[in-house]
């Protein structure tokens, strides 16, 4: 298989040889611009002027030569570059869409919006689902974490961008090249200002999200203002083939507008200029303005993109600008830390209000490295710096673009309080692991002790290390894969299944009977013996989350039921069924109702935990079977006992309330303009149409499982359990109809029990007495019984060894006994009683030894024979032998479990246990002799 890099390289080279073909050559033409080649780097370029020899790329001309000198007419804030670019294109045509989540839950291949394109792969882009425009803007939000070292340093770099998409999805016969150039052309001559002779346009290619083309890159003093892609292929296994539609892919940057528009040294300076002076106001940290000025123009050259040897570079720069290279890092880092906090934190009130939690694996790692990167500067540089103002000020900041931001910040203020606890633990935990370091380690041990123990390079840094400055580059960045998709069944020639399965919702009667319900197919396949292919089916095939229907067809039990290509196949083992053959289908309705009442309450668990915890909770997991259900969301913690009462009871509400339920069809890209993209909770299905799951007033979501027609007939409801199974997801258990009830009936039963044992009267309360019951004892409640009888067996055993220990002693113990009250306090002063017993026990133990030596002491000190009333033969074996030798006496001692002796010389024990040992329990083989 060719590698991305690989294809882009050939779609490159067909271009350069061929660019009539893919650029917008006419226009430039027009235009003025002419075609030459960098004498540099080899690339393609146009530009105004015929005798120009280099391209664009700061590394083949002088740097960024727009700071302190924008090529613009007018000087833009964040917010009114964007309007600048709504504006000109509004009057184009186009239509302004809203931005769509960071948290790319339509997709499987890919956890965040690394790019505008993002938003309509795979299904827009490959022609299956409608645009929600033929031609269209957006302002998108991107995230991307493969430059992280890259934050700060180069003034340029950013883990979160806006990308501003010019998008078109076409036939070609209504493509229009020629008119997407020229907007963009014109955009930057008319809108922005840019003189013509300032823009040098780069011949190349771009791939991402399993689509590529060849591309023109817009330079302007150096820097890249956007790249206009001409999406044409679909990457395959085998290299690449040409879409149906005809796509426009524009990637705008647009804080490098904002930038340009400025001049100002670092884009972080014009686009966050509030956040930063704040910072700076708190911080008290000041930027030596002279050497940032030197130092910027060069700060491209720091890419550690695209520099071998970063150290050295630092040398080269430093050289340059006259300046030494341990003083410029002085004056540098501190504020690309500064410049750093602030991205990061700007980067996570998107994700965060987008509804991803940071974690330890996969997307939530990535926001975790980057708030630790955040959180260590702050650390290093001692800071008085609060991560939730940061967020704060940026939400701010960003309020006329993003409200939305502003809307969740107490939220993601909570979440980063949560993550500011974990940060200090796991710092904790580093810093010792650090302390062990004796010398300089190596890139290999370094990367160890932040994968494994959370060092991170910045506290390496501080504590006096060495660490490469393109360390989070050199863990790694994962590869896009393409998506293989796997073939159980060899199914040509099969056709797909009619599906009856949605036909009836409610496979059951409103009194409560259940029916089953039936239906006449024809076999078209049977396959691999076991496995029937009907022509069409009632039976609902695994999928969804959702266990598949059982039931029969003629009579033959059918274990199985799966889905692939659209052919619907039955496992039925013992079947004599065969082709061609027409058949009677029996799904079995009492579980038909039963998964459906789980599927319908898992839908308002989501829509209630949301409600309780936030509005970062989405749903990123889900099984529903016939014994119960669960449903994972994504939180930061694991909620408490009265907020998991509280989301049950709002579940019950809503059942009560008999909320009606629909099902919607309705196209994609009305579907998400309508609803948003809450209605993906489980990813987005392919295809132009959508299934929806209404519950009126409670939520809405895309969904291919069975479902209630009204939210009463979910009938009952209990959540049985919670845990956390990762960082950031909580599972929820939960059953619904028969098997909630089923459940209700198992602790009523229990609690029954336990209040037969300990002779108190039943509580109404069985589910709060049974919880409170497991507190008391420590343990699960199939355990409950058992050791409600352990402990009353435990404590009658204890009652009678205290009678004999005090018969022995000639002690007067009091016993008390266990109050008999209602059912929970019975047990509470059981398990008490239970210990005070104990507890008793033990004393009386320890006193044999003096009880002892006073028999001693009225044999003179010679010997002594005893029956002890203890089945504690350890403790016998350790009083004789402490007695015997303290007195150089003969000690036998005669317990329930055996008998030991003791003394100075060897035979006389012996003998003395000779004597006893057939008298005690057990026999010889338990006696034990000791010598000392
Ligand atoms: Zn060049
Ligand atoms: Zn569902």
């Amino acid at each position: 298989m060719k590698s991305l890099d690989q294809l882009k390289e050939e779609i490159k080279e067909e271009a350069s040889e061929n660019p009539e073909k893919f650029f917008a050559t006419e226009v430039l033409k027009e235009k003025g611009f002419s075609r030459g080649q960098c004498k540099n780097c080899r690339l393609y370029f146009w530009s105004s002027d015929p005798e120009r020899e280099i391209c664009g790329e700061p590394e083949c001309g002088d740097g960024y030569t727009f700071i302190n000198d924008s090529p613009t007419e007018v000087e833009l804030t964040h917010t009114e570059s964007w309007e600048l670019f709504q504006e000109f294109m509004d009057d184009r045509g186009y239509a302004s869409i809203d931005r769509y989540p960071v948290v790319a839950r339509w997709r499987d291949d890919v956890e965040f919006t690394g790019a505008s394109i993002y938003c309509f792969q795979p299904y827009v882009v490959s022609g299956e689902a409608e645009p929600p425009a033929d031609e269209l803007i957006i302002p998108q939000p991107s995230l991307r974490f493969n430059d992280v070292d890259n934050v700060g340093i180069t003034g340029r770099h950013y883990t979160n961008f806006t990308m501003i998409g010019q998008t078109c999805f076409q036939p070609p016969e209504k493509y229009d090249q020629d008119r997407y150039f020229r907007d963009m052309f014109e955009f930057a001559v008319e809108g922005l200002g840019i003189p013509e002779e300032k823009l040098i346009l780069h011949e190349d290619s771009w791939g991402g999200g399993g689509n590529l083309g060849a591309c023109m890159e817009f330079f302007v003093d150096g820097l890249e203002l956007w790249n206009q892609v001409y999406m044409f292929y679909k990457q395959t296994p085998e290299g690449y083939e040409e879409l149906d539609l005809k796509v426009l892919d524009m990637g705008m940057g647009h804080e490098r507008i904002t930038w340009i528009s400025r001049g100002t040294e670092t884009s972080y300076e014009s686009v966050m200029p509030e956040t930063l002076s704040k910072m700076k106001e708190r911080t008290g940290l000041e930027i030596d303005q002279e050497v940032w000025e030197k130092f910027l123009p060069h700060s491209s050259e720091l890419n550690i993109d695209e520099v071998d040897d970063i150290d050295e570079k630092w040398k080269e720069v430093a050289e340059k600008i006259d300046e030494d290279v341990d003083n410029l890092k002085d004056e540098i880092k501190p504020a690309a830390a500064l410049y750093s906090i602030a991205e990061h934190s700007r980067a996570l009130n998107f994700a965060l209000a987008d509804g991803k939690i940071p974690s330890n694996t996969g997307g939530g790692h990535n926001l975790r490295m980057i708030y630790r990167r955040a959180k260590d500067f702050i650390e290093k540089y001692n800071w008085e710096l609060k991560m939730t103002e940061v967020a704060r000020w940026n939400a701010e900041e960003l309020e006329p673009m993003f409200p939305e931001l502003l809307e969740s910040i107490d939220e993601i203020q909570r979440i980063l309080e949560v993550e500011a606890k974990k940060y200090e633990k796991a710092r904790e935990k580093a810093e010792k692991k650090l302390s062990e370091l004796e010398s300089q380690p190596s890139v290999e041990k370094m990367i160890e002790l932040y994968e494994s123990h959370g060092v991170s390079p910045e506290m390496m840094e501080e504590a006096g290390f060495e660490v490469p400055e393109d360390f989070y580059m050199q863990i790694g960045e994962e590869d896009e894969a393409i998506q293989e998709v796997e073939e159980d069944f060899d199914l040509e020639g099969v056709s797909e299944t009619e599906k009856l399965y949605y036909d009836r919702r409610e496979p059951y009667r409103k009194d409560g009977k259940t029916e089953n319900f039936d239906f006449k197919a024809e076999i078209l396949e049977v396959i691999d013996d076991e496995w029937i292919v009907l022509d069409r089916t009632m039976f609902y095939p695994q999928g969804g989350g959702q266990m598949h229907d059982v039931g029969k067809i003629n009579g033959f039990q059918v274990e199985d039921v799966q889905k692939q290509s659209g052919v619907v196949l039955h496992r039925a083992p013992d079947h004599d069924l065969e082709e061609g053959q027409s058949v009677k289908g029996v799904v079995n309705g009492e579980k038909r109702k039963q998964l459906t009442q789980h599927h319908s309450t898992t839908h308002m668990v989501n829509a209630a935990a949301r409600e309780e915890l936030g509005e970062h909770i989405y749903q990123a997991g889900a099984n529903k079977t016939l014994e119960k259900a669960r449903l994972d969301i994504t939180h930061y913690e694991k909620p408490d006992r009265e907020t998991l009462d509280e989301i049950e009871a709002s579940v019950r509400e809503i059942i009560e309330e008999d909320h009606e339920i629909n099902v919607l069809e309705m196209e994609k890209s009305d579907a998400e303009q309508e609803h948003g993209f809450r209605i993906y909770q489980g990813g987005a299905p392919p295809g132009n149409t959508i299934r929806l799951i209404d519950i009126e007033d409670v939520d809405i979501e895309a969904c291919g499982g069975t479902h209630l027609t009204q939210s009463s007939h979910a009938e009952e409801f209990v959540i049985t359990g919670c845990k956390r199974i990762q960082d950031g997801v909580i599972r929820l258990e939960y059953k619904a109809g028969e098997s909630a009830r089923e459940f209700q009936r198992e602790v009523e039963g229990r609690v029954k029990e336990v209040s037969k044992l300990l002779d108190a009267e039943i509580p109404d309360d069985t589910r709060n007495v049974q919880r409170s019951l497991c507190e008391v004892f420590s343990v699960e409640p199939e355990h409950l019984v058992d050791t409600v009888e352990r402990f009353m067996r435990e404590v009658d055993g204890f009652e009678e060894k205290i009678e004999k220990l005090s018969d022995f002693l000639g002690e007067d113990t009091q016993i008390s006994k266990v109050r008999r009250e209602t059912t929970l306090e019975t047990a509470e002063s059981l398990y008490s009683i239970r210990k005070d017993r104990e507890k008793k026990v033990e004393n009386l133990e320890s006193q044999i030894e003096e009880f002892l030596e006073e028999e001693l002491e009225k044999n003179d000190f010679e010997e002594v024979e005893a029956e002890v009333p203890t089945e504690n033969v350890g403790l016998l074996i350790q009083v004789a032998q402490k007695l015997s030798s303290k007195h150089q006496a003969c000690i036998t001692l005669i317990g329930e479990k055996g008998a030991v002796s003791a003394s100075q010389t060897d035979e006389s024990a012996e003998e003395k246990l000779e004597k006893y040992s057939d008298s005690v329990q057990g026999g010889k083989e338990f006696a034990k002799a000791f010598d000392i």
